[in-house]
Formats: C-alpha cells, sequence, structure tokens
C-alpha cells in the first residue's frame, strides 16, 4: 500500500536542482529489500520480537543481497551503492521488523567509522568480512557511567612498548556477541583523552554479559562488554591517539542514517496499519474511516511520514559526500532527532486508530509502540542532538 507513487528526489542529483523520482539503481535497491522483508521477514517478526533473536537464514539473506556494506566501496567488500540506496533498504527493513535492521546499521556505523579514519590496512583488514557479512562491526563508547559525556570515560589504555592495554566495561553494546571489529573508545594513558581503537572481538581478555532484557528493537541483542588487560596493537588506534573525539562523532553522524530509516519505516508501518484497521473496523456497519476522527489522525500520519521520508532521503544523499564534518554532525543530528520523536509521535495516533485492540500482543502497532521508544535515546539522547544542533546554529 504505498503512500503515494513510490517516488523518491534524485538523491545522486546535483545539490543545486531539485528532483523527486528515484533512479534505477535506488528503485531496485529498494525493491529487493521490501521484497525480502515482506517474504522471509514478515512472517518471522512476531517470533523475532517474541524470542528476541533473529534466525541466521535471515542474517544469511541479508548478506547475500549485500545489504551489510550496502554503501561502502567495492574494494572494501562493499556494494558501493551509495548511502542514498543505504535508506531506502533500511527503510524497507525497519517497517517490517526493526532487530536485523538494527544489527545492519550499528555493523555500518562500525564500518563508516573504519572508512572514513582507518588506513588501507585496517580497512583491508576488518572491512571484506563484515560487508560479507561474516563478521558484524560494533561501535562502543557507553559505559555505565555515561553514553553522553566523552570525558567521563574510565575506560583506560595503557601504552607499553607497541601496544596498549585496555581495561574497562562497555554497556549497551549492539553486535558484541558476534565476532569482527569493535570500534572502542577509551583514554589512553598519554594524552588521558578519548582514543578510538579497533579491537578484534573475542580476543583474549575480551567477555560479555547476557544479553539486556529491552523492551523494543527485539532481534538485536545488546550486551555489556568486560575488557581485562585486552592487548591491542598500536596500528590498530583508528585516527590518532587521543583523537577519539572526531571518531565519536563524526562516526556516529553516520549510524544516525540507519537509525532514522528505520524510524522512518516504523512510521509508514504505523500510517500502513492505521490505514487498514480503519478501513476494516466496522460501527453500526460502517469502516470507522468514516468519522473524522480517524480521518484527521490517517492526515497525521501522512504528513508525519511524507516530512520524515523526505528528511531522512536528504540525509543520505548528504552522507555520499560529508566533507564538512560538524555539519553532517549537525543534520545527522537534526534528521535522527526529527524522524524519532515523530515515530514515537506517529505510534501514538496509530494505536489511538486501533483503540484498545493496539494495546495487544495480537496487532503490530503494539511492536512499534515498544520499537518507537527506543529510537530518540540510542546513538546520542535526544537532547544532546538538539544541543549539537543549537551548537552549529548559534556559532555559525
Ligand atoms: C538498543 C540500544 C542499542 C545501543 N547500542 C549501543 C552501541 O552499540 N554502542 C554504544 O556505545 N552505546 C549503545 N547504546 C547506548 C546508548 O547510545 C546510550 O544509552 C545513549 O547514548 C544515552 O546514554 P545514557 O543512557 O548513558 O544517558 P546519559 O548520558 O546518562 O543521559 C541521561 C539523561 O541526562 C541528559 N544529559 C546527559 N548529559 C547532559 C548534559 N551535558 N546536558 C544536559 N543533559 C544531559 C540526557 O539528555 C538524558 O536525558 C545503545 C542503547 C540501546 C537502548
Amino acid at each position: 500500500m504505498p503512500l503515494l507513487p513510490p517516488a523518491s528526489c534524485n538523491l545522486k542529483g546535483d545539490i543545486n536542482t531539485m528532483e523527486f523520482s528515484l533512479n534505477k539503481e535506488q528503485l531496485l535497491i529498494q525493491k529487493i529489500a521490501q521484497e525480502f522483508a515482506e517474504k522471509y521477514l514478515e512472517p518471522l517478526a512476531d517470533t523475532i520480537d517474541r524470542e528476541n533473536k533473529t534466525p541466521e537464514e535471515i542474517m544469511k539473506g541479508l548478506a547475500e543481497l549485500d545489504l551489510f556494506g550496502l554503501p561502502f566501496k567495492e574494494e572494501y567488500g562493499g556494494a558501493e551503492a551509495g548511502y542514498d540506496c543505504y535508506v531506502l533498504a533500511m527503510e524497507q527493513l525497519g517497517k517490517v521488523s526493526s532487530g536485523p535492521a538494527i544489527a545492519i546499521s550499528v555493523n555500518c556505523l562500525g564500518l563508516g567509522a573504519i572508512d572514513k579514519f582507518g588506513t588501507e590496512e585496517q580497512k583491508m583488514k576488518y572491512m571484506p568480512k563484515a560487508c560479507k557479512g561474516e563478521y558484524m562491526a560494533s561501535f562502543a563508547f557507553t559505559e555505565p557511567v555515561t553514553g553522553s559525556d566523552p570525558k567521563q570515560i574510565t575506560s583506560t589504555a595503557v601504552k607499553k612498548g607497541n601496544h596498549y592495554i585496555i581495561n574497562g566495561t562497555k554497556r549497551f553494546i549492539t553486535n558484541a556477541n558476534y565476532p569482527g571489529p569493535m570500534v572502542l573508545f577509551a583514554a589512553d594513558s598519554e594524552s588521558g583523552k578519548p582514543t578510538a581503537f579497533i579491537v578484534d572481538k573475542f580476543c583474549e581478555g575480551y567477555s560479555v554479559s547476557k544479553p539486556w532484557e529491552k523492551i523494543g528493537y527485539h532481534g538485536g541483542e545488546l550486551l555489556d562488554v568486560y575488557f581485562k588487560d585486552v592487548q591491542v596493537p598500536s596500528e590498530n588506534i583508528l585516527g590518532k591517539a587521543g583523537g577519539g573525539f572526531p571518531v565519536l562523532t563524526y562516526g556516529i553522524a553516520f549510524g544516525k542514517v540507519g537509525i532514522s530509516s528505520i524510524a522512518l519505516g516504523g512510521i509508514l508501518a504505523c500510517y500502513e496499519e492505521a490505514v487498514k484497521y480503519a478501513k476494516e473496523k466496522t460501527h453500526r456497519g460502517e469502516p470507522i474511516a468514516k468519522f473524522q476522527a480517524i480521518q484527521l489522525r490517517i492526515a497525521d500520519l501522512a504528513m508525519k511520514y511524507e516530512s520524515c521520508r523526505w528528511l531522512t532521503y536528504r540525509l543520505g544523499y548528504l552522507a555520499n559526500d560529508a566533507k564538512n564534518q560538524a555539519v553532517f554532525a549537525k543534520e545527522a543530528a537534526l534528521t535522527k532527532t526529527f524522524v524519532c520523536e515523530t515515530f514515537a509521535d506517529a505510534v501514538r495516533i496509530a494505536v489511538d486508530v486501533h483503540g484498545s485492540y493496539g494495546l495487544m500482543a495480537d496487532y503490530k502497532v503494539s511492536r512499534l509502540y515498544r520499537d518507537a521508544i527506543m529510537g530518540p535515546q540510542v546513538e546520542g539522547v535526544a537532547d544532546m542532538q538538539k544541543m549539537i544542533v543549537a551548537g552549529i546554529v548559534l556559532n555559525s
């Protein structure tokens, strides 16, 4: 049930032009993701939600479609389709089941940081397998004390010859239970500032907690990670020693492309579920869609989806050529906050259309409700994102 003809802006167009149609490649990738999501993911979506586990065959299927490394260059194992195609694919997955989409989004977040800040050797070593789904990348900043303030991190990296010895605890880390590279932030002993390291998960001294029981985003597991005297060679520093801050802010901005797209898919699902229910549910023999109050809610959902769609597609376009790090970080913060907060508003409306049925596990909107509350908190809480936006706006 497309909201409007399946169109979007020409995301690869010149920045000074304004074209609103998908090119062939974008349409193809959108269709591939949509077909996979509808054919394979949809029938399992409730099971994934209930069991909080994504079946291996789903992850394999997504990998076969090259969805793990969509934006990255072919020489690093990616599909080289750009972030414009990535948003279209992630929207389709997010519409059906958020968990597997989150796992891919965080994989691309870790890889995005390696792609932007890594040496040629680091890219060749870590990206190809993660782009093909044999590895899953992680990005580990949050600690028990903070997920917002880099100055407060307590994980340490003490230099010893050509190595660093890492100790600390990272909290709420996605994909921590899959092998692959982890971009990890720790204060190094020389600068005292956060430094980003690439750590091979499951190396000696690496261990994980059991998964957290979160209320939404089921299917993508979240664990704490313990580092006990983990030895990392100096060549695994990502960027420069003491230079973790730009890796964090710029790297995580690329993660927000994925989170925004998944939330966009959630808004589309809210719209579709509300329209379907409004036409099916009858009062006195007529569908509730005849009530003006229901019509206004449907219009609100359509407006919310359309506004978020263009903002998210635009972010994908900007991510393809994000040369100015501060400006891109602002655009990503702005988009992620608006789209995730709008998803939370939209799902409330969709539940209202359903009445009490919307509160029942049998109805998809109840799952969407639990997913929608996650977005404003992850990859930077909403208030901190607004502070990033205000900082750029007021200081330029
Ligand atoms: C599903 C899920 C997946 C996640 N995946 C990852 C992952 O892969 N890697 C990772 O590193 N983390 C991950 N996280 C953690 C998440 O990114 C952090 O929890 C989040 O950034 C917020 O950090 P916090 O919970 O410590 O909140 P805090 O930083 O403690 O913030 C709490 C409150 O205080 C406010 N606040 C904090 N500082 C300030 C300030 N200076 N001024 C004003 N207000 C302030 C915040 O706005 C917020 O309202 C994940 C979390 C979830 C739920």
